[in-house]
């Protein structure tokens, strides 16, 4: 049977814009469907727009730095408006490069909602005119993400999540933002530095759930440090009350207390869009946790239907879904079955102070391993000396003692990201702490440190 397309991609995102334009180069009919903005969540409202907001919360703080290197300067003022302005100005020129690469690579491109109406068909509804068409595809992906998820609770209209964070009109005098996670820290971290009074709320003692634990430790004895921010650890929200006098948000905490604030920003994790309209009324199967249920070639339930990224919720990355997009290309259309390998993937939570990680936690290795060592230090980075900055950085290795082989690598501090991504890659072939050890640090730089620990903890 002849159908429209050779391959219909459903969601405009990283996974599916990365395997429309590697696909419609091969000489393959493509199509793809956003019924938001090109890009999607990471570069419309997600790690691009956070990189750049996190930018600009460097700014107090690196100005107060250089008043220990002789600079007598002190900020005039912060314009949120300017910045978001800037903002949505880079955002806008990516999404049109976005497009602009799916057109150049023979992508024929729909603004409509995509909906499944069986194996080969799918139903567009455009986004801007309502009108509804059908087109039918040989392969189809889904590339349709996730979005935040906020918990049931009276009042919890009133909390934004961090779509609507990156479009606030105005920076919240105060703000609360609730979860221990990734965003949860980011967005403090941000709101901080940018000089409103923060308030993060998680219900556990540390955030970031499932890093290494000194990491967490270590996180949130920084953090504690940061300014403009206060701890609630191991406390819940349990309501959300705007007064309509004054617009003054009540946030109500299960310890009894509350507090008065702005805005109220919940970051409790997110979901996969999973509507059942997507997925032919279960023929494609979802997991407990509402993703795409798939094998190692990221092949549904249904043959001809595959999926990649946030979907299918395996580690909700960008660079994750550009790879499980590459390896779906080659499977499908180059005749070269690839399943991408998910160990080792480098990691960074852009917070102040940065995590950067890769590898195994202490606890994993632990596990996984008879003997481990442990290399590990804490330091004061060079330029916080003059400075008087109290921000310190942390650094651990985790080693089989058996292979010598590195098994992960954790860091806190600035820069950490910068730093991991050249290390993620020794670790990826196998490095021996050996290699470390017969590797010649860069002097004076806080990466030496990840070369000259010598003795395990
Ligand atoms: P996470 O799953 O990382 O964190 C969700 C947080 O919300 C956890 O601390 C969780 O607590 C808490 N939580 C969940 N449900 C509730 C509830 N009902 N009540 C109170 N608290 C709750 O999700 P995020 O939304 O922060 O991020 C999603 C993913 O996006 C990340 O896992 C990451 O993969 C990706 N991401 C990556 C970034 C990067 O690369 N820099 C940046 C941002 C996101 P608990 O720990 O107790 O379960």
């Amino acid at each position: 049977m002849a159908y429209d397309y050779d391959l219909f991609v459903i969601g405009g995102g990283s996974g599916g814009v990365r395997a429309a334009r590697f696909t419609g180069p091969l000489g393959f009919r493509v199509g793809l469907a956003e019924e938001y903005r090109m890009g999607g969540t990471c570069v419309i409202r997600g790690c691009v727009p956070k990189k750049l907001l996190s930018y600009a919360a460097h700014g107090f703080e690196d100005v107060a730095d250089l008043a220990g290197y002789g600079y007598d300067i002190a900020v005039k003022g912060f314009s949120w408006e300017t910045l978001i302005a800037a903002k949505d100005k880079d955002i806008d020129r990516l999404e049109k490069a976005y497009q602009n690469t799916l057109t150049k690579n023979g992508v024929e491109t729909f603004k409509a909602r995509a909906r499944l109406v069986d194996a080969h068909t799918v139903a567009l509804r455009d986004t801007d005119t309502g009108e509804e068409r059908t087109v039918t595809a040989d392969k189809i992906l889904l590339a349709t993400g996730g979005r935040p998820t906020v918990p049931d609770m009276p009042g919890s209209e009133h909390a934004i999540t961090s779509n609507e964070a990156f479009h606030l009109p105005s920076l919240p005098k105060q703000v609360v933002v609730y979860g221990g996670g990734y965003i949860a820290v980011e967005f403090a971290s941000i709101f901080a530095g940018l000089g409103a009074e923060t308030h993060l709320i998680y219900r556990g003692q540390q955030p970031l759930r499932g890093f290494d634990e000194d990491v967490r430790h270590f996180f949130l004895e920084q953090l504690d440090h940061l300014k403009n921010l206060t701890l609630h650890m191991g406390e819940t929200i349990t309501s959300l009350s705007r007064s309509d006098a004054d617009g003054v948000l009540t946030v109500a905490l299960a310890s009894g207390a509350s507090l008065q604030v702005e805005q109220a920003m919940f970051a409790t994790g997110r979901t996969p869009n999973t509507p059942a309209d997507l997925c032919l009324d279960g023929q494609i199967e979802l997991t407990g946790k509402g993703a795409v249920k798939i094998d190692a070639f990221g092949q549904t339930t249904v043959p001809n239907i595959y999926a990649v990224g946030d979907v299918t919720d395996r580690v909700q990355l960008t660079p994750v879904a550009l790879h499980e997009a590459m390896a779906f290309v080659k499977t499908v259309f180059q005749d070269t079955p690839t399943s991408m390998d998910h160990s080792n993937v480098a990691t960074a939570v852009f917070a102040n102070p940065e995590i950067a990680v890769c590898g195994l936690t202490e606890a994993e290795a632990r596990a996984q391993y008879a003997d481990i060592d442990v290399y590990q230090s804490s330091f004061r980075p060079m330029k916080n000396t003059l400075s008087g900055n109290p921000a310190r950085s942390f650094m651990k290795l985790i080693v089989d003692r058996d292979s010598d082989r590195v098994l992960g690598m954790h860091m806190v501090g600035r820069d950490s990201a910068e730093m991991m991504q050249g290390f993620a890659v020794a670790i990826k072939m196998g490095a021996k702490k050996a290699d470390f050890d017969a590797t010649v640090g860069i002097h004076p730089t806080s990466a030496e440190e990840m070369v000259t620990m010598r003795k395990p903890v």
